[in-house]
């Protein structure tokens, strides 16, 4: 199946399997081209049933050349960085450093000391609850902004934060569709708000939230923004100056790279302020006995050896996105969503959770009856992938009134007839069950 896609920044939809409208510049989108470049996923569609992974939200599929650049790394460059004075130590600090150019690219960044290197979206945002919240931000009568459908990382660190300084958590409701409700955005934040963290797409409702408008209401305050942007990056163009947001995470693993990498986006200005995450080696100017002086950014942040072919592996995922183009990518993921939406609208007992317009490749549902790890079973005997649960999102369970959801998430390898057996096996669970 070969087909062409344009990579627009605002796509029409079409009807299923038509052509795309062009509004910029034009991308050919190949997706069994696409599908060859992922080993894994080539292996498991020969199997019986063949896989269809529909669990990309929690984490994507490697193609060959982000496993290539941890293989090529360790077999031909590898070295510790910033130590040495030999040769193989300089080019693997060289690389690391062409990589983190790489990620400042893909986001857009200023500088690329603005992009540091950290275990994921999650420690990013510890790093920022713990360094900036906690030290120089919470203080009694102080409120920290976030929004009904955040996930885990994005609550428990600003909790951890809060603790004993007096400052509060506000939440930001969200209609039934699971749209965020921004005239109660807009009151929430005020003169008191210390920090606004807001998920750019939500992981459960698949909502992406107009986050340069959110940005620029809560900068109209003087309000710094962390954009969790880590289920947005796989589907959405991230641009942090054009967002306007002041800090930014992502994870690796979900942008089609290495588990064990991701990035804190952070504008110089805040990074600076900011004192140092952990301490040890490479983070530091001079140490004695009696004190220690610092690095700058993005050093200071990067304390002990990182995990430098993880940065490989995340530059190498961000070529190939680039390479594949996020426009192609999102409107294949949107024909994807609209075709599952069909697949299933005439299952009367099948509920989707979220229906926000525009969101992105995520289709949490419930079955009314059936318990959704047990959907989640029954698919996969049927050799189809999905995430049942709470999805690191309590908070927005306890709102819908639902212990959970099961979702499919869509990624830029998966085909129409990957969710036709999703959908034939949701029509065999409601039979079977109801
Ligand atoms: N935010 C959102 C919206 C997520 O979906 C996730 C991962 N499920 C995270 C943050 C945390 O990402 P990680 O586990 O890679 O740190």
């Amino acid at each position: 199946m070969t087909f062409l896609k344009e990579e627009v920044e605002h796509f029409v939809h079409p009807p299923i399997g038509g052509t795309y409208t062009v509004a910029t510049q034009t991308h050919t989108f190949d997706i069994e081209a696409v599908r060859g470049d992922f080993p894994l996923i080539m292996r498991e569609a020969l199997r019986k049933p063949p896989l269809s992974y529909l669990d990309n939200a929690a984490s994507t599929q490697k193609p060959q050349t982000v496993i290539d650049a941890l293989s090529n790394f360790y077999s031909q460059d590898y070295a510790n960085i910033h130590r040495g004075v030999h040769f193989l130590s300089q080019r693997a600090t060289d690389l690391y450093d062409k990589a983190r150019e790489t990620v400042r690219r893909f986001l857009n960044a200023r500088e690329s000391a603005e992009c540091i290197f950290l275990r994921g979206a999650t420690e990013g945002v510890n790093l920022v609850a713990n360094c900036y919240a906690k030290p120089l931000l919470c203080r009694p009568g102080a409120n920290i902004v976030i929004t009904t459908m955040e996930h885990h990382a994005d609550i428990v660190p600003w909790q951890l934060a809060m603790e004993d300084t007096g400052a509060q958590l506000r939440v930001v409701p969200i209609d039934g569709r699971g749209v965020l409700d921004e005239e109660a955005f807009e009151k929430l934040v005020d003169e008191n708000t210390v920090i606004v963290g807001l998920s750019y797409v939500s992981n459960v409702l698949g909502t992406v939230n107009p986050a340069e408008r959110l940005i620029a209401a809560a900068h109209a305050k003087g309000v710094p923004v962390l954009l969790d942007a880590a289920q947005a990056a796989p589907h959405v163009a991230l641009d942090v100056q054009q967002l306007g947001c002041d800090l930014l995470v992502i994870s690796g693993h979900k942008i089609y790279g290495p588990t064990g990498i991701g990035i804190l986006y952070g504008r110089r200005e805040i990074l600076e302020k900011m004192p140092p995450w952990q301490g040890g080696g490479d983070m530091i100017l001079h140490v004695s006995f009696a004190g220690t002086t610092y690095k700058g950014i993005p050093d200071r942040f990067e304390a002990g050896t990182p995990h430098i072919a993880g940065a490989m592996g995340i530059a190498a995922a961000m070529n190939y996105i680039e390479r594949i183009g996020i426009g192609a990518i999102a409107a294949h993921e949107h024909e994807l969503l609209e075709y599952a939406n069909a697949a299933v609208t005439d299952i009367a007992q099948l509920r989707v959770i979220g229906t926000a317009p525009g969101k992105a490749g995520v289709l949490s549902f419930v079955i009314d009856g059936v318990h959704p790890h047990d959907i989640g079973t029954f698919l996969d005997a049927d050799g189809v992938a999905i995430r049942a649960g709470h999805h690191c999102a309590e908070p927005l369970m306890k709102h819908l009134g639902l212990p959970g959801t099961a979702r499919a998430s869509f990624g830029m390898y998966n085909t129409f007839e990957e969710i036709d057996r999703f959908a034939a096996s949701i029509r065999k669970i409601v039979k079977f069950f109801l």
